[in-house]
Protein backbone atom coordinates (compact mmCIF):
# COMPACT_ATOMS: atom_id res chain seq x y z
CA UNK A 1 0.00 0.00 0.00
CA UNK A 2 1.35 3.14 -1.09
CA UNK A 3 2.82 5.40 2.14
CA UNK A 4 2.62 9.73 1.62
CA UNK A 5 5.58 10.10 -0.61
CA UNK A 6 5.61 13.97 0.42
CA UNK A 7 5.86 12.58 4.14
CA UNK A 8 8.51 10.01 3.80
CA UNK A 9 10.49 12.29 1.49
CA UNK A 10 10.63 14.69 4.27
CA UNK A 11 11.77 12.31 6.97
CA UNK A 12 14.23 10.88 4.39
CA UNK A 13 15.91 14.01 3.86
CA UNK A 14 16.03 14.66 7.35
CA UNK A 15 17.42 18.27 8.89
CA UNK A 16 21.06 19.10 8.39
CA UNK A 17 21.24 20.76 11.65
CA UNK A 18 19.37 17.63 13.47
CA UNK A 19 22.13 15.23 11.80
CA UNK A 20 25.11 17.35 12.64
CA UNK A 21 23.69 17.65 16.07
CA UNK A 22 23.36 13.70 16.02
CA UNK A 23 26.53 13.52 14.77
CA UNK A 24 28.26 15.52 17.26
CA UNK A 25 26.79 13.68 20.44
CA UNK A 26 28.00 10.60 18.99
CA UNK A 27 31.61 12.23 18.79
CA UNK A 28 31.31 13.21 22.22
CA UNK A 29 30.52 9.88 23.15
CA UNK A 30 33.73 8.58 21.45
CA UNK A 31 36.22 11.54 21.98
CA UNK A 32 34.71 13.59 24.89
CA UNK A 33 32.61 16.28 25.15
CA UNK A 34 34.93 18.94 25.83
CA UNK A 35 37.02 17.77 22.65
CA UNK A 36 33.53 18.30 20.37
CA UNK A 37 32.79 21.99 19.13
CA UNK A 38 29.29 22.06 18.15
CA UNK A 39 28.02 25.08 17.10
CA UNK A 40 24.47 23.64 15.33
CA UNK A 41 21.69 23.39 17.21
CA UNK A 42 19.96 26.59 18.44
CA UNK A 43 19.46 25.16 22.07
CA UNK A 44 19.98 28.41 24.41
CA UNK A 45 22.70 27.70 27.04
CA UNK A 46 21.43 30.92 29.32
CA UNK A 47 19.39 28.88 32.22
CA UNK A 48 15.44 29.12 31.83
CA UNK A 49 14.71 32.01 34.59
CA UNK A 50 14.38 30.82 38.58
CA UNK A 51 10.52 32.00 38.38
CA UNK A 52 10.04 29.25 35.82
CA UNK A 53 10.96 26.79 38.49
CA UNK A 54 9.20 29.08 40.91
CA UNK A 55 5.45 28.50 38.50
CA UNK A 56 6.15 24.83 38.28
CA UNK A 57 6.19 24.06 41.54
CA UNK A 58 3.20 25.98 42.66
CA UNK A 59 1.19 24.20 39.55
CA UNK A 60 2.32 20.76 41.35
CA UNK A 61 0.02 21.40 44.53
CA UNK A 62 -2.61 21.75 42.36
CA UNK A 63 -5.10 19.21 42.34
CA UNK A 64 -3.90 16.68 39.39
CA UNK A 65 -7.39 16.55 37.42
CA UNK A 66 -7.11 20.60 37.35
CA UNK A 67 -3.50 19.99 36.73
CA UNK A 68 -3.34 17.98 34.52
CA UNK A 69 -6.67 18.57 32.61
CA UNK A 70 -7.49 19.71 29.19
CA UNK A 71 -7.59 23.45 28.30
CA UNK A 72 -9.33 25.17 25.53
CA UNK A 73 -8.22 24.68 22.47
CA UNK A 74 -6.45 27.99 22.04
CA UNK A 75 -5.56 27.88 25.46
CA UNK A 76 -6.96 28.95 28.89
CA UNK A 77 -8.01 32.39 29.18
CA UNK A 78 -6.17 33.89 31.72
CA UNK A 79 -2.69 32.70 30.18
CA UNK A 80 -3.67 34.64 26.71
CA UNK A 81 -4.52 37.57 28.97
CA UNK A 82 -1.44 37.73 30.64
CA UNK A 83 0.22 37.53 27.05
CA UNK A 84 -2.13 39.91 26.08
CA UNK A 85 -1.47 42.43 29.00
CA UNK A 86 1.94 41.69 28.45
CA UNK A 87 1.86 42.72 24.92
CA UNK A 88 -0.07 46.12 25.30
CA UNK A 89 2.26 47.30 27.96
CA UNK A 90 5.13 47.12 25.90
CA UNK A 91 3.90 48.20 22.51
CA UNK A 92 0.98 50.52 22.55
CA UNK A 93 3.06 53.49 22.31
CA UNK A 94 3.60 51.88 19.07
CA UNK A 95 0.41 51.49 18.24
CA UNK A 96 -0.86 55.22 19.04
CA UNK A 97 -4.80 54.41 19.66
CA UNK A 98 -5.22 51.48 18.13
CA UNK A 99 -5.55 48.42 20.17
CA UNK A 100 -2.07 46.06 20.24
CA UNK A 101 -4.02 42.95 21.78
CA UNK A 102 -6.65 41.03 23.75
CA UNK A 103 -6.76 37.32 25.04
CA UNK A 104 -9.34 36.47 22.03
CA UNK A 105 -6.48 37.68 19.59
CA UNK A 106 -4.29 35.30 20.99
CA UNK A 107 -3.81 31.05 20.04
CA UNK A 108 -1.31 29.42 22.18
CA UNK A 109 0.68 26.41 20.57
CA UNK A 110 3.55 24.27 20.66
CA UNK A 111 6.36 27.30 19.72
CA UNK A 112 7.04 28.72 17.06
CA UNK A 113 6.97 25.54 14.81
CA UNK A 114 3.09 25.20 15.36
CA UNK A 115 2.95 28.73 15.26
CA UNK A 116 3.66 29.28 11.58
CA UNK A 117 2.48 25.74 10.96
CA UNK A 118 -1.05 27.25 11.89
CA UNK A 119 -0.47 30.75 10.14
CA UNK A 120 0.34 29.06 6.65
CA UNK A 121 -2.49 26.72 6.87
CA UNK A 122 -4.96 30.10 8.15
CA UNK A 123 -3.89 31.57 5.25
CA UNK A 124 -3.13 29.82 2.34
CA UNK A 125 -4.72 28.09 -0.69
CA UNK A 126 -3.31 26.03 -3.10
CA UNK A 127 -1.48 27.75 -5.92
CA UNK A 128 -0.39 30.77 -3.32
CA UNK A 129 2.82 31.64 -2.85
CA UNK A 130 4.93 32.33 -0.08
CA UNK A 131 8.12 34.57 0.08
CA UNK A 132 10.74 33.96 2.64
CA UNK A 133 13.81 35.69 2.83
CA UNK A 134 17.82 33.78 2.28
CA UNK A 135 18.99 33.07 3.93
CA UNK A 136 16.23 31.67 5.89
CA UNK A 137 15.29 28.88 8.51
CA UNK A 138 14.82 25.59 6.88
CA UNK A 139 12.19 24.46 8.32
CA UNK A 140 9.81 26.97 6.63
CA UNK A 141 9.99 25.41 3.23
CA UNK A 142 8.45 22.64 4.83
CA UNK A 143 5.92 24.01 6.61
CA UNK A 144 4.83 26.32 3.25
CA UNK A 145 5.01 23.54 0.99
CA UNK A 146 2.73 21.54 3.91
CA UNK A 147 0.10 24.17 3.60
CA UNK A 148 -0.05 23.71 -0.29
CA UNK A 149 1.88 26.61 -1.27
CA UNK A 150 5.26 27.20 -3.33
CA UNK A 151 8.15 28.88 -1.35
CA UNK A 152 9.26 31.64 -2.93
CA UNK A 153 13.21 32.75 -1.82
CA UNK A 154 14.16 36.43 -2.04
CA UNK A 155 17.48 36.91 -1.24
CA UNK A 156 18.49 39.15 1.58
CA UNK A 157 20.88 42.41 0.77
CA UNK A 158 23.92 40.91 0.52
CA UNK A 159 26.10 43.65 2.11
CA UNK A 160 23.57 44.35 5.29
CA UNK A 161 21.66 41.20 5.24
CA UNK A 162 18.43 43.48 5.63
CA UNK A 163 15.25 42.72 3.46
CA UNK A 164 15.76 43.87 -0.26
CA UNK A 165 12.58 45.82 -0.83
CA UNK A 166 13.21 45.92 -4.37
CA UNK A 167 14.28 42.22 -4.74
CA UNK A 168 10.51 41.09 -3.01
CA UNK A 169 8.81 43.71 -5.37
CA UNK A 170 10.16 41.62 -8.36
CA UNK A 171 9.22 38.44 -6.89
CA UNK A 172 6.00 39.42 -6.06
CA UNK A 173 3.11 38.13 -8.19
CA UNK A 174 -0.49 37.69 -8.14
CA UNK A 175 -0.43 34.41 -6.23
CA UNK A 176 2.10 36.25 -3.59
CA UNK A 177 -0.43 35.43 -0.20
CA UNK A 178 2.36 36.37 2.17
CA UNK A 179 5.90 37.03 3.22
CA UNK A 180 7.64 35.53 5.91
CA UNK A 181 10.42 38.04 7.71
CA UNK A 182 11.87 36.67 11.00
CA UNK A 183 13.96 39.16 13.16
CA UNK A 184 16.02 39.13 14.80
CA UNK A 185 17.03 36.91 12.69
CA UNK A 186 18.50 33.16 12.72
CA UNK A 187 20.58 32.44 10.48
CA UNK A 188 22.46 35.75 10.23
CA UNK A 189 21.90 38.11 13.43
CA UNK A 190 20.17 40.90 11.61
CA UNK A 191 17.91 42.59 13.44
CA UNK A 192 15.59 44.88 10.64
CA UNK A 193 15.72 48.83 10.94
CA UNK A 194 12.73 50.52 11.37
CA UNK A 195 13.23 52.00 7.85
CA UNK A 196 13.73 48.45 6.08
CA UNK A 197 10.24 47.93 7.68
CA UNK A 198 8.64 50.77 6.27
CA UNK A 199 10.36 50.22 2.67
CA UNK A 200 8.92 46.84 2.75
CA UNK A 201 5.46 47.87 3.96
CA UNK A 202 5.66 50.10 1.40
CA UNK A 203 5.98 47.61 -1.68
CA UNK A 204 3.64 45.17 0.14
CA UNK A 205 1.03 47.93 -0.15
CA UNK A 206 2.07 48.92 -3.79
CA UNK A 207 1.96 45.75 -5.08
CA UNK A 208 -1.71 44.84 -3.40
CA UNK A 209 -2.88 47.74 -5.10
CA UNK A 210 -1.85 47.67 -8.59
CA UNK A 211 -2.87 43.29 -8.16
CA UNK A 212 -5.44 43.90 -6.23
CA UNK A 213 -4.84 41.04 -4.07
CA UNK A 214 -3.87 40.78 -0.23
CA UNK A 215 -0.44 40.47 1.03
CA UNK A 216 0.12 39.28 4.43
CA UNK A 217 3.51 39.93 6.73
CA UNK A 218 3.89 36.74 8.91
CA UNK A 219 6.50 38.19 11.76
CA UNK A 220 8.46 35.43 13.40
CA UNK A 221 9.76 36.33 16.62
CA UNK A 222 10.97 33.70 18.79
CA UNK A 223 14.37 36.12 18.95
CA UNK A 224 12.61 39.56 19.59
CA UNK A 225 14.36 40.16 23.50
CA UNK A 226 17.50 38.96 22.51
CA UNK A 227 19.18 41.73 20.74
CA UNK A 228 22.43 43.30 22.17
CA UNK A 229 20.90 46.97 21.94
CA UNK A 230 19.19 47.34 18.71
CA UNK A 231 15.31 48.15 18.37
CA UNK A 232 12.96 45.46 17.18
CA UNK A 233 10.14 47.56 15.97
CA UNK A 234 6.55 45.96 16.50
CA UNK A 235 5.38 45.11 12.91
CA UNK A 236 1.74 45.36 13.07
CA UNK A 237 1.99 49.34 13.87
CA UNK A 238 4.25 48.97 10.56
CA UNK A 239 2.01 46.92 8.31
CA UNK A 240 -1.59 45.68 9.25
CA UNK A 241 -1.80 42.70 7.19
CA UNK A 242 0.40 41.16 9.92
CA UNK A 243 0.27 38.02 11.84
CA UNK A 244 2.72 37.65 14.69
CA UNK A 245 4.24 33.96 15.38
CA UNK A 246 6.18 33.92 19.07
CA UNK A 247 7.68 31.21 21.31
CA UNK A 248 9.60 31.23 24.62
CA UNK A 249 12.15 28.86 22.85
CA UNK A 250 14.66 31.16 23.40
CA UNK A 251 13.35 34.05 25.35
CA UNK A 252 12.40 31.91 28.30
CA UNK A 253 15.43 29.08 27.80
CA UNK A 254 12.03 26.53 27.29
CA UNK A 255 12.43 25.30 23.86
CA UNK A 256 12.33 21.24 25.11
CA UNK A 257 8.53 22.57 26.67
CA UNK A 258 6.90 23.78 23.40
CA UNK A 259 5.06 27.15 23.86
CA UNK A 260 3.94 29.70 21.97
CA UNK A 261 1.41 31.75 20.48
CA UNK A 262 0.02 33.37 17.26
CA UNK A 263 -1.52 36.45 17.15
CA UNK A 264 -4.10 37.88 14.91
CA UNK A 265 -3.74 41.87 15.90
CA UNK A 266 -6.85 43.95 16.16
CA UNK A 267 -5.47 46.20 13.45
CA UNK A 268 -5.59 43.53 10.72
CA UNK A 269 -8.71 43.99 8.13
CA UNK A 270 -8.87 40.51 8.34
CA UNK A 271 -9.29 40.11 11.80
CA UNK A 272 -12.46 38.36 12.20
CA UNK A 273 -12.29 35.31 9.84
CA UNK A 274 -8.26 35.10 10.18
CA UNK A 275 -9.19 34.32 14.31
CA UNK A 276 -11.37 31.49 13.22
CA UNK A 277 -9.19 30.53 10.27
CA UNK A 278 -5.83 30.05 12.72
CA UNK A 279 -8.51 28.17 15.18
CA UNK A 280 -9.63 25.77 12.10
CA UNK A 281 -5.99 25.49 11.04
CA UNK A 282 -5.02 24.39 14.87
CA UNK A 283 -8.06 22.21 14.72
CA UNK A 284 -7.09 21.03 11.48
CA UNK A 285 -3.48 19.92 12.27
CA UNK A 286 -4.68 18.82 15.86
CA UNK A 287 -2.38 21.89 17.30
CA UNK A 288 -4.92 22.16 20.08
CA UNK A 289 -4.28 22.41 23.69
CA UNK A 290 -1.06 23.71 24.44
CA UNK A 291 0.94 22.40 27.81
CA UNK A 292 -1.23 23.49 30.11
CA UNK A 293 1.59 23.66 32.55
CA UNK A 294 3.34 26.22 30.65
CA UNK A 295 0.22 27.64 29.92
CA UNK A 296 0.26 28.56 33.98
CA UNK A 297 4.07 29.63 33.43
CA UNK A 298 3.12 32.25 31.46
CA UNK A 299 0.79 33.81 33.84
CA UNK A 300 3.89 34.20 35.57
CA UNK A 301 6.55 34.76 33.29
CA UNK A 302 5.82 36.66 30.44
CA UNK A 303 7.45 39.97 31.34
CA UNK A 304 10.38 38.12 32.79
CA UNK A 305 13.19 39.70 31.00
CA UNK A 306 15.38 37.44 28.97
CA UNK A 307 18.91 37.00 30.15
CA UNK A 308 21.66 37.79 27.17
CA UNK A 309 24.15 38.81 28.80
CA UNK A 310 26.24 35.27 28.53
CA UNK A 311 25.15 35.64 24.67
CA UNK A 312 27.16 39.15 24.36
CA UNK A 313 29.94 37.70 26.56
CA UNK A 314 30.28 34.36 23.81
CA UNK A 315 29.77 37.03 20.85
CA UNK A 316 32.07 39.32 22.12
CA UNK A 317 34.54 36.22 22.22
CA UNK A 318 33.90 34.84 18.94
CA UNK A 319 34.01 37.57 17.00
CA UNK A 320 37.17 38.97 18.61
CA UNK A 321 38.89 35.36 17.76
CA UNK A 322 37.36 34.92 14.37
CA UNK A 323 38.15 38.24 13.42
CA UNK A 324 42.17 37.80 14.80
CA UNK A 325 42.31 34.36 12.52
CA UNK A 326 41.20 36.93 9.27
CA UNK A 327 37.39 35.33 8.86
CA UNK A 328 34.44 37.29 7.60
CA UNK A 329 31.40 37.26 9.56
CA UNK A 330 28.21 39.34 9.47
CA UNK A 331 28.10 41.92 12.54
CA UNK A 332 25.52 40.34 14.90
CA UNK A 333 22.54 42.73 16.36
CA UNK A 334 20.36 39.79 17.88
CA UNK A 335 19.75 36.31 18.26
CA UNK A 336 23.01 34.27 18.98
CA UNK A 337 24.13 33.17 15.14
CA UNK A 338 27.07 33.97 13.63
CA UNK A 339 26.88 34.01 9.79
CA UNK A 340 30.53 33.20 8.57
CA UNK A 341 32.18 33.01 4.68
CA UNK A 342 33.39 29.91 4.53
CA UNK A 343 37.19 30.01 3.26
CA UNK A 344 36.16 28.35 -0.07
CA UNK A 345 32.91 28.45 -2.66
CA UNK A 346 31.84 25.09 -1.45
CA UNK A 347 30.32 25.45 2.20
CA UNK A 348 29.92 21.67 2.40
CA UNK A 349 33.46 20.84 1.42
CA UNK A 350 34.44 23.68 3.92
CA UNK A 351 32.17 22.03 6.62
CA UNK A 352 33.73 18.93 6.01
CA UNK A 353 37.29 20.20 6.56
CA UNK A 354 35.58 21.98 9.59
CA UNK A 355 33.88 18.79 11.46
CA UNK A 356 37.41 16.91 10.88
CA UNK A 357 38.53 18.97 13.27
CA UNK A 358 35.74 18.54 15.41
CA UNK A 359 34.20 21.91 14.99
CA UNK A 360 30.40 21.86 14.07
CA UNK A 361 28.83 24.61 12.23
CA UNK A 362 25.98 24.37 9.63
CA UNK A 363 26.83 24.67 6.00
CA UNK A 364 24.16 27.45 4.12
CA UNK A 365 23.24 25.48 1.72
CA UNK A 366 20.56 23.69 3.30
CA UNK A 367 19.66 28.18 4.58
CA UNK A 368 19.07 28.73 0.52
CA UNK A 369 22.43 30.41 0.14
CA UNK A 370 25.74 28.59 -0.98
CA UNK A 371 29.04 30.27 0.45
CA UNK A 372 28.72 30.27 4.38
CA UNK A 373 28.01 28.64 7.51
CA UNK A 374 26.15 29.29 10.10
CA UNK A 375 28.03 28.89 14.49
CA UNK A 376 25.50 29.28 16.75
CA UNK A 377 27.16 30.65 19.45
CA UNK A 378 24.19 29.62 22.41
CA UNK A 379 26.92 27.11 24.36
CA UNK A 380 29.11 27.29 26.81
CA UNK A 381 32.07 30.34 26.73
CA UNK A 382 34.51 27.47 27.59
CA UNK A 383 33.86 25.65 23.60
CA UNK A 384 33.84 29.28 22.11
CA UNK A 385 37.56 29.60 23.65
CA UNK A 386 38.46 26.33 23.78
CA UNK A 387 37.40 26.11 19.84
CA UNK A 388 39.65 29.02 18.65
CA UNK A 389 42.88 26.74 17.84
CA UNK A 390 40.95 24.28 15.50
CA UNK A 391 39.21 27.65 13.69
CA UNK A 392 42.90 28.29 13.33
CA UNK A 393 43.68 25.16 11.84
CA UNK A 394 41.16 25.18 10.03
CA UNK A 395 42.15 28.95 8.53
CA UNK A 396 45.84 28.22 7.74
CA UNK A 397 44.39 25.22 5.32
CA UNK A 398 43.60 27.86 3.36
CA UNK A 399 46.93 29.86 3.27
N1 LIG B 1 11.66 30.17 13.71
C1 LIG B 1 12.98 30.35 13.84
C2 LIG B 1 13.61 31.45 13.08
C3 LIG B 1 13.73 29.51 14.65
O1 LIG B 1 15.05 29.70 14.76
C4 LIG B 1 13.09 28.46 15.35
C5 LIG B 1 13.84 27.53 16.19
O2 LIG B 1 15.04 27.54 16.29
C6 LIG B 1 11.71 28.32 15.18
C7 LIG B 1 11.02 29.18 14.37
C8 LIG B 1 10.96 27.22 15.90
O3 LIG B 1 10.92 27.54 17.23
P1 LIG B 1 10.17 26.63 18.32
O4 LIG B 1 11.23 25.93 19.09
O5 LIG B 1 9.48 27.59 19.20
O6 LIG B 1 9.26 25.73 17.61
Amino acid sequence: MAINEKSYAYGASKSSIREIFAYGMARKAEIGAENVFDFSLGNPSSPAPDEVRASLARSLELPPVQLHGYTPANGMAPAREAVAHSLTRRFQAECGDAPVASADDIYLTCGAAASLSITFHALVNAGDEVIVIAPYFPEYRVWIETAGATCIKVLADQQTFQVDAEAVRAAITPHTKAIVINSPNNPVGAVYTRKTLNELANVLREREEALGTDIYLVSDEPYREITYGAEVPWNPAIYDRTIVCYSYSKSLSLPGERIGWVLVPPTNPEHDRLVLAVAGAGRKLGFVCAPAIFQRVLMDCVDIPSDVDAYARNREALTAGLTRLGYEYVEPDGAFYLWVKALEPDAEAFFEKAKALDLLPVPSDSFGCPGWVRIGYCVDYETIVNSMPAWEKLAAQYR
